[in-house]
C-alpha cells in the first residue's frame, strides 16, 4: 500500500517546531526504493514473542510504536513455509492465505499512523530443527549449526539442497512476498543473516558446494541474489525489498579482489536491494548487554557499507541519543536509525525527540530481559517499558494514563523499581502521592547494584523515574524516612504500597534442587553484606544457585578489589541463565580476566571460617578449598515486616486503617528481576481504576478457515 493510500491519525500534530535544530535532521523523509519513509527512525525486525497465536497482542505492540513517531516498523521473523519451523521457540508465519488476516491486523495499527510496515520474511535453513513440521532442515551442504547450548540443539541434521529444493525456496519466497503485499506490508526482506539460510550460503563454513551456488564469493552470493530477484519480480513497484545481513565473518574474512568478504558482498548486490539492513552474526554481538557492549559496538563492522552502496543503509547499536543518531547520520555510516530495544524500551522516543523532549526519554538499559522473553517462548518484556506486551491486552499505553475521578492520597512505601514505578503511574493518573524511603537517595536495588562493573546503565531505571516525578505537581518525596505502621497510620492515605523490597539469605543448597538450610557461621555473607562493604578477604568463595548475573558480576568485583575468588554452582554454567540474556560468553571473559576459579555442578556442603567443603552434584566428588569468606548468591526473602504490622494494626479494630487499601508491591510480594518489580509497581498502579480480580484479555488466532488446508510444496 503506497503511504498516501494510509489513513494518517496524529500526522498534523507532528510539527518540528519544538525540536533541537540539531535533531531535526532525524525527521527527514528518507526514499526507500518505491516507498518513503517519513523520518529516519526505523524499528528494524526483532523478535517480540508474538505469533499468530496473538494476533492482536501483536498489532498493538507494534502500533505503539507507530504512534510514537517510528517511521518504519517491522516483524519478528515471519517462516516462508512449514521447512522453517523454530518451534518451541515463537515464529510468525505467511505459510499460506490463512495467515495474511493476522498480520493484516499489524500492518492497520502501523499505517495509522502514517509509518511503513515491513515484514521480515525469514528461511532459518539448517538453524531450525523442525521439531513440529518435522520436514528436514535445509541447508546448503549439509552443515549443521552445533549448538553448545541445549535449548538450540536437536537431534535433526539437515539435508543438503539440490537443484530442485533451491527453486523451491525462491518460489516460497515469492508466495510469501505475494501474501505479504496481500497483507499491506510496504517493505518486504529477504534475510541472509544470523546463521539462517542466506547466511549458510555465503559463508564458505556452511556453503562446501562446488556448482555455481558454492566456492567463489560471486557463486556464494547467487542464492541471496536470487532471493532478492524474485521478491522484486513479485513485489513490484509496490513495496521496497530489503536485504538483512550479517556482516562480522564476512568482515573478517580476506578477499583477492575486495578489502573483505563483506566489502565483496556489498559491492556484488550493491542496488539490488532499496535497503540494506546491515548487522553483527551472533546474538550476544548483534543484540550486546550493555554490561559488555557499549552503544553504537556495530559501526567498526558496518561503516563501510554506506560507501560501497547507494542504497539506504539501516543498522542498529541500542542508539537511545539523539546527538549519537546524528552523528551516525552526519558520519555517513546510516541513513535510518535502527532501533529494536529502544523501541521496546520506549516506543515514544522519536516523538520526544520532535517535541524537544529528550530528557523524557525512557532510554534501554541494554538488560536484554526483553530477548530472555524470546528465549522463554513469551511474549516480550521489558525492565524499563512495563507497558511492552501489555498495550492490548492489559490496555496499558506507555503515555496514556486514566485519570481517576477522585485524587485520592497514595503512600507508596520503598523507593526502589517497583515503588518509583506505582508512585509514578499513580501521579500521572492523577492521585497526590507520598513516596517514603529510608535510604537517603532513590533507586534501592538499582543503586546498589548499578555501581557494580558494567552495570551503571541500569541506573537509568532510577533516574528516569525520578526525573519524571520530580516534573510533577502532586508528589512528595521524602529519603532519609524508615516508616514503621504508626507512622504510615498517621498519614491517612487512601492506598498504601508496600514496596520494601528483599533481602538475601544464605541458605544452601540441596541436591533436590531447592534452597536447604541457612549456613549459619562466621564470614558467610550475602549480596547485601558486599553492598555494605562488610565482605573482607584474601580468598573468597562466591557460591550462586540464583543463577543470572549478580553472583558473576559479585566475583568479578571481588576479583578486581584483588581477592581470590572461587565460584562454584550448582548450575552447568557460570551465571547460567545469562545465556537468555546473551551475557555467557562475556561473563566468562570477565571472570577469566579476574583470575576467578570456575566449579559448575558444585554445590557447598560446609563451611567452618577457614574451608570450604564442596561436592560434585552429579558424581559426589568431595572438593576442598581454604577460603577466608563465603559469598552466597542463593534465596531472597520479601521483606514483609512493615505490611504485616499494617495489616495487625488495620485488624486491631481502632479505626485507624480501616479503610486504607493495602497492598505488597515488588520485590516485596515475590522477588524477582528488576523487570518484575517495574511490571508489578507499574500493575499496582493501573488496579487502582480497574477491577482487580480482572486479569487480561485472552488472545485468540484469527483468518484459519475450517477445515484446515493441506500444505503443498508450494
Ligand atoms: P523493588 O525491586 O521491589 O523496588 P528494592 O529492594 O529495590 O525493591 O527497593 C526497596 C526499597 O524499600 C529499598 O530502597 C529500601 O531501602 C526501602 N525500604 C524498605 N523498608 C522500608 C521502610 N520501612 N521505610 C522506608 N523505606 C523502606
Ligand atoms: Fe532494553 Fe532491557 Fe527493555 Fe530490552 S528489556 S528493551 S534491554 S530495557
Amino acid at each position: 500500500m503506497a503511504q498516501h493510500e494510509h489513513e494518517i491519525e496524529g500526522a498534523a500534530e507532528r510539527r518540528l517546531a519544538d525540536c533541537h535544530p540539531h535533531h531535526r535532521i532525524l525527521f527527514d523523509p528518507v526514499p526507500i526504493g518505491p516507498v518513503v519513509a517519513p523520518n529516519r527512525f526505523y524499528q528494524v525486525p526483532h523478535a517480540s514473542g508474538m505469533t499468530e497465536s496473538n494476533p492482536r497482542v501483536r498489532a498493538a505492540f507494534r502500533g505503539t510504536k507507530a504512534e510514537g513517531g517510528w517511521g518504519v516498523v517491522s516483524t519478528g521473523a515471519v517462516s516462508i513455509h512449514p521447512s522453517s519451523d523454530d518451534s518451541p521457540l515463537p515464529y510468525a508465519r505467511l505459510w499460506n492465505e490463512a495467515d495474511i488476516a493476522s498480520h493484516a491486523l499489524t500492518t492497520a495499527a502501523v499505517h495509522k499512523h502514517g509509518s511503513l510496515a515491513a515484514v521480515e520474511l525469514w528461511h532459518g535453513g539448517a538453524v531450525v530443527m523442525n521439531r513440529t513440521s518435522r520436514l528436514p532442515p535445509l541447508s546448503p551442504s549439509g552443515v549443521p549449526w552445533a549448538a553448545t547450548h541445549i535449548g538450540f540443539m536437536g537431534q535433526q541434521r539437515p539435508k543438503p539442497m539440490d537443484g530442485r529444493d533451491i527453486d523451491a525456496v525462491l518460489q516460497w519466497q515469492r508466495a510469501a512476498t505475494r501474501r505479504a503485499l496481500d497483507a499491506g506490508f510496504d517493505i518486504i526482506y529477504v534475510y541472509a543473516g544470523m546463521g539462517y539460510l542466506g547466511y549458510e550460503f555465503l559463508l564458505p563454513e556452511y556453503n562446501w558446494r562446488t556448482d555455481g551456488y558454492g566456492g567463489s564469493l560471486e557463486n556464494r552470493t547467487r542464492f541471496v541474489r536470487e532471493m532478492l530477484e524474485v521478491t522484486r519480480d513479485e513485489a513490484g513497484s509496490k513495496a521496497a525489498v530489503a536485504l538483512r545481513i550479517s556482516l562480522e565473518e564476512l568482515r573478517a574474512k580476506a578477499s583477492d579482489h575486495y578489502e573483505s568478504e563483506a566489502h565483496g558482498v556489498v559491492s556484488l548486490l550493491s542496488d539490488i536491494p532499496d535497503l540494506w539492513d546491515v548487522k553483527m552474526d551472533s546474538s550476544p554481538n548483534d543484540c550486546g548487554a550493555s554490561r559488555f557492549r557499549p552503544e553504537g559496538a556495530h559501526e567498526p563492522i558496518i561503516d563501510f557499507v554506506r560507501k560501497v552502496t547507494d542504497r539506504t543503509v539501516v543498522g542498529v547499536g541500542r542508539f537511545t541519543s539523539p546527538d549519537t543518531m546524528v552523528s551516525q547520520i552526519k558520519r555517513g555510516v546510516l541513513d535510518l536509525i535502527g532501533g529494536a530495544r529502544a523501541s521496546i524500551a520506549d516506543p515514544f522516543l522519536p516523538e520526544k525527540i520532535r517535541r524537544g523532549e529528550s530528557d523524557a526519554i525512557r532510554e534501554c538499559i541494554g538488560c536484554n530481559i526483553c530477548i530472555a522473553s524470546w528465549h522463554d517462548g513469551v511474549p516480550v518484556r521489558c525492565t524499563q517499558n512495563a507497558t511492552a506486551g501489555e498495550e492490548w491486552r492489559r490496555d496499558w499505553h506507555p503515555e496514556r494514563f486514566q485519570k481517576t475521578p477522585q485524587p485520592e492520597h497514595v503512600l507508596v512505601v520503598g523507593g526502589g523499581p517497583a515503588g518509583l514505578e506505582a508512585a509514578l503511574v499513580a501521579a500521572r493518573q492523577g492521585y497526590q502521592v507520598t513516596m517514603a524511603e529510608q535510604r537517603s537517595d532513590w533507586g534501592g536495588r538499582v543503586l546498589q547494584e548499578s555501581q557494580l562493573p558494567g552495570l551503571a546503565v541500569w541506573r537509568r531505571v532510577r533516574d528516569y523515574r525520578v526525573w519524571a516525578l520530580s516534573q510533577l505537581g502532586n508528589v512528595a518525596m521524602y529519603t532519609d524516612s524508615p516508616m514503621e505502621a504508626a507512622d504510615i497510620a498517621g498519614l491517612k492515605a487512601d492506598h498504601i504500597a508496600v514496596a520494601t523490597g528483599a533481602r538475601w539469605t544464605t541458605h544452601l543448597y540441596s541436591p533436590l534442587e531447592i534452597p536447604s538450610s541457612p549456613l549459619s557461621a562466621a564470614r558467610v555473607f550475602t549480596p547485601d553484606d558486599v553492598f555494605a562493604d562488610r565482605v573482607a578477604g584474601d580468598r573468597i568463595l562466591v557460591f550462586d544457585y540464583d543463577n543470572y548475573y549478580l553472583g558473576g558480576v559479585i566475583a568479578e568485583t571481588l576479583g578486581r578489589q584483588g581477592a581470590q575468588v572461587v565460584y562454584a554452582t550448582p548450575a552447568g554454567h557460570a551465571s547460567a541463565w545469562t545465556f537468555m540474556t546473551n551475557e555467557l560468553p562475556y561473563v566468562y571473559k570477565a571472570l577469566g580476566e579476574q583470575g576467578v576459579e570456575i566449579l559448575t555442578t558444585t554445590n557447598l556442603d560446609h563451611f567452618d571460617g577457614t574451608r570450604a567443603q564442596m561436592r560434585n552434584l552429579f558424581n559426589d566428588e568431595v572438593l576442598e578449598r581454604q577460603v577466608d569468606a563465603v559469598v552466597i548468591v542463593g534465596l531472597r526473602l520479601p521483606n514483609t515486616t512493615l505490611y504485616e504490622s499494617l495489616q495487625a494494626l488495620q485488624a486491631s479494630g481502632d479505626g485507624t486503617l480501616a479503610s486504607a487499601h493495602i497492598a505488597l508491591v515488588g520485590d516485596a510480594l515475590a522477588p524477582g528481576a528488576i523487570a518484575h518489580a517495574v511490571h508489578s509497581g507499574h500493575g499496582f498502579a493501573r488496579g487502582l481504576l480497574c477491577d482487580p480480580t480482572d486479569l487480561y484479555r485472552r488472545d485468540e488466532p484469527i483468518g484459519l478457515p475450517t477445515p484446515q488446508p493441506v500444505f503443498t510444496e508450494q
